[in-house]
This record gives structure tokens, C-alpha cells and sequence, in this order.
């Protein structure tokens, strides 16, 4: 049988996979992309558990590629729901036609790099082979829902879901008894969404969180033409922020500020601008000093002490470790929540659960019966996609085999012995918003794709010295918060801490996407000259 041959293969047709086939086509590269699911969106195909919103601003959570997409921008609330994303995004495929491109409802198995040719060879679960010259991953750092670990499960009587994979239909909760087990970002915008509907919530906590309130609102005419208007300039302050949000930096140590009052009022406009304002806008070093970091937990404990009635419940809601140390969530009345007298909290911090016939069994003995269980458990960060794939480099080394020794990339986008490999938001990629970094990094991608078509290279690989140079920085920049400990101790995903066994190391960039950006310019103004650059007849050994 006859095997087609692509320019390029991408996988995944989220977010990053969309614009990479945007930037594909302008090149005038052939492209196959391979999707999962049924429809566009990625993250928000699947993620379409009650009450799943960004926790960006709608203004830099979409594309902005071509200026068609400012003028076709509709978002109707500050933090679009699941829905109004996917449609956005399914809007963008269609407006660009990039739809045909696309093989849905496939999983991509294997990736086999061929040395000689220079080439990939990919298979998926449908049994289909291609080969192409450039393979792109664009799988997403958040997308491998963890594993139920409850050996009990099976046993249990009432419904369960996932909310990384709710269903389609409509699921009835009405008259419920529900129990929620994770209060990561998910958990906490499904808790205050379902709680009006549900008979009873139970809520299971293993560790708390800093829910910072989102106040979302809707976007009026006004409003939107207004966004449309200064859609540019903030873009333009999110490529030059560190997490790429359109947030100014407010120059001001905490420890600078002798005034009570003072202190208080920053934390005050944060706190009321809502989301993300607070970590962004108030005090600078609140990543770096830790007097600074505790008077803006002490000041969120207590936010959750002045909401929160039942001051038992309060106590469980607070954390007692630094802030940021987890990635703080974005709540729609989220504290609120636990006021309604049908809704409970369990601390599980020190007792593990499992399920029986008739609900949530706690190691300490206690039951509780349910009628359905929620699980919000989080996901395989950052490498777990593409290690659920067999990437095969250079002299059949194996992708996963490698990262469990050895976690080493050039700025998240390429893997030394592993040629012609792009990933789009691999791990060491910026720790931020994924629309604003995806820009950045798929315009580098094609940028180095031109330069190699236009010179007549036919491989490009990152030598270890480059890509180590990079993972020490990205280890350096992780080092320098004062978190770097306490993740790990509170199980953060951006450290592999959430899954069991899984090696702890830090799987995303802090040192903010300026800097990161100017390790791809230097590239691109130097003719890559980091990167080893093959022809056809070096075999793609010679340094260009
Ligand atoms: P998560 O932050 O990893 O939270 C998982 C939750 O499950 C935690 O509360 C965890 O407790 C709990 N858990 C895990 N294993 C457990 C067990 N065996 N027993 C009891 N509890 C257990 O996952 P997430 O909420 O899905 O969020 C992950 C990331 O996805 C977010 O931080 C965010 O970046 C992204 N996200 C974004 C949005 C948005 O932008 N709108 C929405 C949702 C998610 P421990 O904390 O003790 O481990």
C-alpha cells in the first residue's frame, strides 16, 4: 500500500496545533494534521465539565495571527466559557480552511525518526502510516488526564465522571448527592457551579488552594470595541510580560512599603481587579521574597476567614504554605460556596479515600454514600502526551526512556537526537498563557522551517550543549522563586509532584517569555547558530 507523504505531520488540533497549521499553509508546506477527537479545540474539546472558563482575559486568550481575527472577535464574557473557545476556535479553522487538513478521531501511536532520509515515520490507533520531513507535536502541556487511583471504583454503585473527559450529553445532577474529589483550577469552577442544582456537595480536599476571585463580567458593545481597539497593544504588553498576560509590572517590593495602609491598598485593588491581577499587579517580588509572599497570604487567609461563616471550614479552606507554590486558581464564588447549608467539606489531608458499593470510604473508617462522584484529579504535566506516544529519535532512542534520565530541551521546542522534532509547548516552554506563547513560538518555528527550506537543509538538531545550556537556565530561573521547595512538598503539577512516581523536576520556565523570546531571536539573528543544520548529502551531520 501506497504511504502518503507530508511537508509536515502535527498532532493535536487545540490551540497550538491551529495556528501551527496556520503557519504551515502560509509557508506553502504540506500538512496532516491528527486529532483525537471529534471536533477542534484541544483543552477545550475535552474539558467540558459545568462551569469550565479561562482564567485569562478574553482579550489575550485567542488568536492573533492575522488581523481578520481581531475585527472577528466576539468573546462575550472577561473569561469565555469552554463553549464560546471551542466555537471560537472552530471558527478560526473554518474561517482559514484549515479543516481538510485535519483526520479527527485518531490517535497519533508511534513516531519513528529515519535517519538516512531525514524523515518521520508516524502510525496511529486507525492504522494508518505517513512519513514527513518535519513532525510537530502540539499535544498540550495539560491534556493526559490522570489515572483514577481507586482500586474501589469498580465496586462503586452511582455514576462517576471525569472532568477531563465529561461526557457530551447533558449529565443530571439535579437532586443529587455529589461528592467532588480535587480542588485544583477545576475543581474549584465546577464546586460553585453545580452546588445551586445538586442535593448535597461533598467536597474532599486534600490540600487547599489560593482561589483568587475571577469577577468575571459580560462584554458590552461598548466594551468590545474598546478590547478591539487596544486588541494590539495588549498583545504587545503580554509577549513583554514573563506569563504572558497584558498585566503591568507594578515596581514595588513589598518590603519597600512601611504603611500599613499602604500594604493594604495594594493588596485591596488586586484583590478587587480580580484573577490574576493579584499575583501580577500588586507587589513585584511576590515570587522572590519571602516576607513579601507571606503578607499576601496572610492578607488571602484572611479574605477566606471574612467570606467563609463557618470559621472550622474557613480554617480547612486556608493554605499554610506560600502562595504560588501551587498555581492559584480562579474562582466564581468559590469561598461563597461552602456558606450554602448543602455543601460540606471533608479535609482529607491526612486520611486517604477509596470507594465501597455506596460511596467514599475514608481510611479512618468514616462513609459517606453518593448517588454520583466527580474526580478533578489533575493531569500528566508537560511530558505526559508526548511520552503516551513511542517518539523514536536518533539510533532508536526512545523519547520517554530518555526524559526519565534526563530532561533536556532548547526552550521547549526541540529535543537533542530527536531532528526536525518541533513541539509546540513542550516541557520548558514558558509557565504561562498559552495563546501569547504559542504566537511566539510557532512564528520561531516557522521562521527556522523558512530559513532551513530557503537554504536547502534538510535536518536541524539541537546539540546537547545547547539544550543543556537551556535546561540549566530554566533549572536556575525555577531555583531563584522561593517556591522551588515547597511545590514539590504540596504536590504541584508544574513539578511532576501530582503523579506518583513521576521524577520531580521543574517542567516549565519561569524566567518569563521575554527572556525565553530572546533565546529563540538569538537564534533566528544568528543563522541558528547553535543548532546543527544537515543536507541531504551530509546524511544531516554538518554543522552549516
Ligand atoms: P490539579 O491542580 O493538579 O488539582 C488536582 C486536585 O486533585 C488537587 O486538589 C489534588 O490534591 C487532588 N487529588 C489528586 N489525587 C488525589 C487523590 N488520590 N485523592 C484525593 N485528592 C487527590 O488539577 P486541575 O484542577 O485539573 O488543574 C490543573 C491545571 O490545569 C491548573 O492549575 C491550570 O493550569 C489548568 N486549568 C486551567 C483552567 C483555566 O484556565 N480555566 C481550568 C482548569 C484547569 P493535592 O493538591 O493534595 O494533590
Amino acid at each position: 500500500m501506497a504511504i502518503d507523504h507530508y511537508d509536515t505531520v502535527v498532532v493535536g488540533a487545540g490551540f497550538g496545533g491551529i495556528r501551527t497549521l496556520y503557519e504551515l499553509r502560509k509557508l506553502g508546506l504540506t500538512a496532516k494534521c491528527f486529532e483525537l477527537g471529534t471536533d477542534v479545540g484541544g483543552t477545550w474539546y475535552w474539558n467540558r465539565y459545568p462551569g469550565a472558563r479561562t482564567d485569562s482575559e478574553a482579550w489575550v486568550y485567542a488568536m492573533n495571527f492575522a488581523p481578520e481575527l481581531k475585527d472577528e472577535w466576539n468573546f462575550e464574557e472577561r473569561y469565555p466559557g469552554q463553549e464560546s473557545v471551542q466555537r471560537n476556535l472552530s471558527q478560526v479553522v473554518d474561517r482559514f480552511d484549515l479543516r481538510k487538513y485535519i483526520t479527527f478521531n485518531t490517535r497519533v501511536s508511534t513516531a519513528k525518526y529515519n535517519e538516512h532520509s531525514a524523515t518521520w515515520t508516524i502510525t496511529t490507533s486507525e492504522g494508518t502510516t505517513v512519513t514527513c520531513r518535519y513532525f510537530i507535536p502540539a499535544t498540550g502541556p495539560l491534556s493526559v488526564g490522570r489515572e483514577l487511583p481507586f482500586a474501589g471504583l469498580k465496586r462503586f454503585k452511582g455514576e462517576h465522571y471525569q472532568a477531563s473527559k465529561w461526557p457530551k450529553q447533558h449529565v443530571d445532577l439535579r437532586g443529587k448527592r455529589v461528592a467532588l474529589v480535587g480542588t485544583g483550577a477545576t475543581g474549584v469552577q465546577i464546586i460553585p457551579k453545580i452546588a445551586p442544582h445538586v442535593k448535597e456537595l461533598t467536597v474532599f480536599q486534600r490540600t487547599p488552594n489560593y482561589v483568587l476571585p475571577g469577577r468575571n463580567y459580560t462584554i458590552d458593545e461598548h466594551q468590545a470595541a474598546e478590547i478591539k481597539q487596544n486588541f494590539q497593544k495588549a498583545w504587545t504588553a503580554a509577549t513583554n510580560h514573563p506569563f504572558g498576560l497584558a498585566m503591568e509590572d507594578p515596581n514595588l517590593a513589598a518590603g519597600n512599603v512601611t504603611e500599613a495602609d499602604t500594604l493594604r491598598q495594594v493588596l485591596d485593588s488586586g484583590w478587587e481587579s480580580g484573577g490574576f491581577h493579584f499575583q501580577f499587579e500588586t507587589f513585584s517580588d511576590l515570587f522572590t521574597d519571602a516576607k513579601s509572599n507571606l503578607i499576601a497570604s496572610d492578607y488571602l487567609r484572611n479574605k477566606i476567614r471574612a467570606v467563609v461563616k463557618d470559621q472550622k471550614t474557613a480554617e480547612l479552606l486556608c493554605p499554610n504554605y506560600p502562595f504560588l507554590s501551587k498555581r492559584p486558581p480562579c474562582g466564581h464564588q468559590y469561598y461563597e460556596t461552602f456558606n450554602r447549608p448543602n455543601v460540606k467539606l471533608v479535609d482529607i489531608s491526612k486520611d486517604d479515600i477509596d470507594m465501597y458499593e455506596d460511596g467514599i470510604r475514608t481510611q479512618s473508617g468514616s462513609d459517606y454514600e453518593f448517588d454520583v462522584i466527580i474526580f478533578a484529579l489533575g493531569f500528566d504535566a508537560a511530558t505526559g502526551a508526548l511520552c503516551e506516544m513511542d517518539v523514536t529519535g536518533r539510533q532508536g532512542l526512545s523519547l520517554r526512556d530518555h526524559w526519565e534520565e534526563k530532561l533536556d530541551t532548547f526552550a521547549g521546542i526541540l529535543v537533542p537526537n530527536f531532528p526536525n522534532m518541533f513541539m509546540v509547548c513542550g516541557p520548558h516552554a514558558p509557565f504561562g498563557n498559552m495563546p501569547v506563547v504559542e504566537e511566539v513560538e510557532v512564528n520561531w518555528i516557522g521562521k527556522t522551517i523558512e530559513h532551513m527550506e530557503r537554504e536547502g537543509f534538510t535536518s536541524i538538531d539541537v546539540p546537547s550543549k545547547a539544550a543543556d545550556a537551556w535546561s540549566t537556565h530554566v533549572t536556575e530561573a525555577f531555583e531563584a522563586t522561593l517556591f522551588a521547595e515547597s511545590a514539590g512538598q504540596v504536590h504541584a503539577w508544574f513539578v511532576g509532584a501530582n503523579v506518583p512516581g513521576k521524577p520531580r523536576r521543574v517542567l516549565f520556565y519561569f524566567g518569563g517569555v521575554p527572556t525565553w523570546n530572546s533565546w529563540l531571536e538569538h537564534e533566528t539573528k544568528t543563522n541558528w547558530s547553535s543548532m546543527k543544520l544537515g543536507s541531504a548529502q551530509s546524511n544531516g551531520h554538518v554543522k552549516a
